[in-house]
């Protein structure tokens, strides 16, 4: 059987920065970590209304939030392939301020 990001059991992988490789049920998946949160204070209700309701559907390497919940709770930014399931770098999501 090939071995990859999903590993041997066809399980998701996400090698997370504190604990390692972890299965990914350890992890809840937190949403698009591309879309850019309107500035605090805007009372722009589209804008709002685009943020929390509207969501792109893309095909490929994408950028995603994922907690680590049962494990040390940090939110980490997961570069993953929507269309192959590939697991690229981790980063914790403090480090660029959100979420
Ligand atoms: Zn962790």
């Amino acid at each position: 059987m090939a071995t990859g990001p999903t590993g041997n059991d066809g399980m998701l992988r996400i090698p997370c920065p504190h604990c390692g490789e972890r299965d990914y049920t350890e992890f809840r998946y937190g949403g698009d970590a591309s879309k850019i949160r309107p500035p605090h204070g805007t009372a722009d209700a589209r804008a709002w209304q685009e943020y929390v309701f509207l969501f792109d559907n893309p095909k490929g390497a994408h950028l995603e939030y994922w907690q680590h919940v049962l494990g040390c709770r940090q939110w980490l930014v997961l570069e993953r392939d929507t269309a192959t399931n590939a697991v690229g770098k981790a980063h914790l999501a403090r480090s660029q301020g959100s979420p």
